[in-house]
């Protein structure tokens, strides 16, 4: 419960502590610019205070030791704890990211399931046995699977809490210990998830939650010779830089780094669905989303068909608080986000691009950018290269397979790629081209607990979700016992 003119504090052990050596971090509402709350910020200090915790608690077995059905039962009454919470969890970070309410719904929603998801796995986690037989000499040979120990993970703004819930939810699914650093834009909910983690029986010390700003507190995670794991969800730049961080103890690193994603539509593509489908995977988040395919490829014979479509859904849509039931897109993070966004656009356009709708900012308070689409020719523009993050599509027109396969590929990231063809062996045959970690044929946006979620090339180190996603937080022994 906040007290106006006080900065929440932020969680260590069982202890809900303020911050001793760095200010309180202002958080604000995207949608109007206000500053509703202020939270303590982890300095060095701090820091150290959380890991050592995470490492008491780890060491003694109160968590990675304690009998999987009872650690499966704890993970399954912090899903129920976040339903119970969901409306109150919804609203924080609708008006600290800006997102739509229902978008905000859903991602809690889906926090729980995670939760469920990887509780499922507590008691799936075992090893294998191998007849090993040297000479004359014979072993039982098995392998244990066990939890990588005190892991921090960094998250970032976009989708708070839901990031946060997925990235624990495996951790501790695992047996880790934890400390948990939400972006110093959006650590409401962060705060809140460890409240519910508390009040599910999580024991003390095992979940810390420490906002503050990235150069610092995550930089100190980032570099701690008593962290095991680094966790990371944010941009390949930061990510660069923990990776560089790591390396004193050479902490294990995964990584979910940003994107470039290519749409490629062909002519025999379904246009209405294919239009609709892009729209929504640009626009979705004011384009603050990793996978958001930015760049979409249309074969010429539908080109115009296709920006008469999204050129009308994208002037069409209704912008304001995402509190407000009827709006469909929503502010960006920042006035610098904004600014870059804008920049990005009007050099696209000094490269060449044309502005086909948007370009510009929407109203007098708040973060808006127009919903905007811009005609381009394939190339090399800044644009098509890097990561905006921000509602802008690019629309290039194609003749040939080859040639689009080509330009698909042509970048760092390797993030996602979506293909819309009624050729299913077309489909099938591209999506084993497309260098990315996610192909979707026919759809956007999908995603599923089940399914790993990661990056090829720059995108990023590791999968999330799915097996994989459990597997990231455990290392494996293995055991010989001569017979
Ligand atoms: P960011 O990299 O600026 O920050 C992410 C987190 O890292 C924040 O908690 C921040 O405080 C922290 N941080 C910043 N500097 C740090 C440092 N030197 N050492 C350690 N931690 C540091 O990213 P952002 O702007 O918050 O988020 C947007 C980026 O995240 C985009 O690039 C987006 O593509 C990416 N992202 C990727 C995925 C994915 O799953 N691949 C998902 C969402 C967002």
């Amino acid at each position: 419960m906040m007290v106006a003119g006080t900065a929440l504090p932020m969680l260590i052990d069982d202890l809900w502590i303020d911050s001793t050596d760095a200010a309180p971090i202002d958080v604000a509402n995207p949608a109007d610019g206000t500053i509703f709350a202020q939270v303590a910020s982890a300095g060095p200090r701090e820091i150290d205070r959380a890991v050592a915790a995470a490492r008491a608690s780890f060491e003694d077995g109160r968590w990675s030791a304690m009998p999987p059905v009872d650690r499966t039962r704890i993970l399954l009454r912090v899903a129920d704890e976040i339903d119970a919470n969901s409306e109150t969890l919804a609203m924080e970070d609708c008006r600290n990211n800006g997102m739509l309410l229902a978008m905000a719904e859903r991602t809690v929603a889906l926090a729980a399931d995670s939760f469920r998801y990887f509780a499922g796995w507590v008691t799936k986690v075992h090893g294998h046995t191998s007849a090993v037989a040297l000479g004359n000499q014979s072993f039982h040979a098995y392998t244990l699977k066990e939890p990588i120990g005190v892991t921090a993970l960094i998250v970032p703004w976009n989708a708070p809490f839901l990031f946060a819930a997925q990235k624990v939810a495996a951790a501790l699914a695992a047996g880790c210990s934890i400390v948990l650093k939400p972006a110093e834009e959006t650590p409401i909910s962060a705060l809140s998830l460890g409240r519910i983690l508390l009040a599910a029986g999580l024991p003390p010390g095992v979940v810390n939650v420490v906002p503050g700003i990235g150069e610092v507190a995550g930089a100190a995670l980032a570099a701690h010779g008593d962290i095991d794991k680094v966790a990371f969800t944010g941009s390949t730049e930061v990510g660069r830089a923990i990776v560089r961080a790591a390396a004193g103890n050479l902490k294990r690193v995964t990584l979910e780094l940003g994107g470039k994603s290519p749409v490629i539509v062909f002519d025999d593509a379904n246009l209405d669905e294919a239009a609709a489908g892009a729209a929504g995977g640009v626009f979705s988040n004011a384009g603050q989303a990793c996978i958001a395919g930015s760049r979409v490829y249309v074969h010429r014979h539908i080109h115009q068909a296709f920006l008469d479509r999204t050129v009308a859904q994208a002037s069409q849509l209704k912008l304001g608080s995402g509190a407000d039931r009827t709006t469909q897109m929503g502010p960006l993070i920042s006035e610098r986000q904004r600014q870059r966004v804008l920049g990005l656009v009007d050099g696209a356009v000094e490269e060449g691009a044309t502005l086909l709708t948007g370009g510009g900012v929407h109203g007098t308070i708040g973060y808006f950018v127009q919903p905007t689409i811009l005609g381009m020719l394939p190339g090399n523009a800044r644009i098509l290269r890097e990561e905006v993050f921000g509602p802008v599509m690019t629309v290039i027109p194609f003749d040939e397979v080859e040639e689009v396969v080509g330009w698909a590929n042509d970048t760092e990231y390797g993030l996602a790629a979506a293909l819309w063809t009624r050729d299913i062996g077309r489909a099938h045959s591209l999506a084993r081209r497309m260098r990315a970690g996610t192909v979707w044929l026919n759809c956007q946006r999908v995603l599923d607990l089940s399914m790993p979620f990661g990056g090829y090339k720059s995108s990023g180190w590791g999968r999330e979700n799915g097996w994989e996603g459990l597997e990231a937080f455990l290392q494996t022994k293995s055991v010989f016992a001569a017979l």
